[in-house]
């Protein structure tokens, strides 16, 4: 018995967004949409699933997304599907498949959505989870793209109230530059090997950046005397990290420089960023997660067979922004109360209550109602919830009659309108 009522729950790692939860999700919306109105983003939806495919080579096979986190099924027709990790992959997918580039380049993009990774649920970490993201393909790799990307997520944070915002960038290099790098790496980090964590003890073999990703303490130590990549890019390379940060300076946006930043997928080079808050939860800890992030895919472009494309992007995680919002102990302003509270006794009243509220709304009256409950008591009591100003009280002998009682809910006076004049009254009262 135990067993099947646990098989009535939301799969473990996937939340519902409650009512009262809303209020945060329509104002991450609204600024979302207001900061891709101000910036020039068209919003684009890929479906929540993907072929494989499309993950694996791009993402990359070593990364620990597709090595353990997707959720992998085979269709009947046997294709394997994932549901989405991410969004940039099938961003590029669809991008190379639909020929957007003749809707002209710079292309920007924008998207809201939830993404699923099959990780240990915990604070800021969700199988389910949302990001809004903004990406732009463009022809060339200009460097002032990826600082408009990096100042549209900054302002978006400014705008939904998160403080101290910490904004930490590096290069990753190009592939001309990183092996070099690679080298340098597996050689310092050759002599300890025994002592890092069994995934570190792969990922040197596999995608030794990774090791710098290692959020393990002894991998933490070895980091700190790590060589640094920007010590080792190409001329080019660095030089298209200065302009990003010459670009983020001039918009008086600040950033640190983190020598040791990599991003978890194959498919980034150079410019690599991630966004933090200095701001405390309400134990006064600061938040340990990342809450946006992002980098430039030229390489995921050309995986892809896309021509002489780059593209640059990031995105917001929903969830830890919400939680960073929360925390500041600001809640969104709620949606305006409705003003008329429509209240039916009695079933001929009830019978003709859907088609005279109906008009009501049809005026521009904005009514509530719990028609389902019959008694006048307990129908005000919604009201008196509701918070509303106002009820309509409708009876046998208001039908009768034609006319309906308005309550001042607040004085507690009333007062019977005929139904023909009472749009007039209503407005006239809501004023
Ligand atoms: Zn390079
Ligand atoms: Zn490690």
């Amino acid at each position: 018995m135990k067993s099947k009522l646990h098989n009535l729950q939301s799969p473990k790692g996937m939340g519902d967004i409650l009512p009262p939860d809303q209020l945060w999700w329509e104002k991450i919306r609204k600024e979302v949409q207001y900061a891709a109105d101000r910036y020039h983003f068209g919003r684009i939806d890929t479906p929540l699933l993907e072929r494989a495919e499309v993950f694996e080579k791009s993402l990359g096979e070593a990364t620990d997304i597709v090595e353990k986190q997707m959720f992998v099924f085979k269709s009947r027709s046997g294709d394997r599907m994932v549901l989405r990790p991410e969004a940039t992959a099938p961003i590029v997918r669809s991008y190379v498949q639909h020929g957007l580039s003749h809707l002209g380049l710079p292309l920007k993009l924008f998207y809201i959505g939830q993404m699923f990774r099959k990780e240990q649920p915990q604070a800021g970490r969700f199988r389910q989870f949302h990001q809004a993201g903004f990406e732009i393909i463009s022809s060339d790799d200009d460097p002032i793209y990826d600082a408009q990307v990096i100042i549209t997520i900054y302002r978006l944070l400014e705008r939904l109230g998160v403080k101290d915002i910490s904004l930490h960038i590096n290069s990753i290099g190009c592939r001309i530059c990183r092996p070099n790098y690679r080298k340098k790496l597996v050689e310092y980090y050759k002599d300890a090997t025994a002592k890092l964590c069994k995934d570190c003890q792969r990922r040197l073999r596999e995608n030794p950046l990774r090791l710098l990703d290692c959020k393990n303490d002894i991998c933490q130590e070895y980091k700190s005397g790590a060589p640094i990549i920007l010590n080792g890019v190409c001329s080019y390379c660095s030089k298209h990290l200065k302009s990003v940060l010459e670009y983020l300076e001039d918009s008086k946006v600040d950033y640190h420089l983190d020598n040791y930043l990599v991003r978890g997928l194959d498919y980034y080079n150079k410019t690599v960023f991630e966004f933090f808050t200095d701001a405390v939860n309400k134990e006064g800890n600061k938040f340990n997660f990342a809450i946006a992030s992002g980098g430039r895919y030229d390489y995921l472009l050309e995986m892809f067979g896309a021509r002489q494309s780059s593209g640059t992007g990031g995105a917001i995680g929903i969830e830890r922004v919400i939680e960073v919002m929360k925390a500041s102990g600001k809640v969104p302003s709620s949606r305006k109360k409705s003003g008329v509270f429509f209240i039916s006794v009695g079933e001929t009243a009830k019978k003709k209550s859907l088609s005279l509220i109906e008009s009501l709304r049809n005026s521009g009256i904005d009514i509530v109602e719990s028609l389902g409950k019959d008694s006048l008591a307990a129908q005000l009591r919604a009201a008196d919830k509701e918070g509303s100003d106002y009820a309509l009280i409708f009876g046998q002998k208001e039908v009768f009659e034609e006319s309906i009682i308005i309550r001042d809910l607040k004085s507690g006076t009333q007062e019977v309108a005929p139904l023909k004049k009472l749009v007039n009254e209503l407005k006239k009262r809501l004023k």
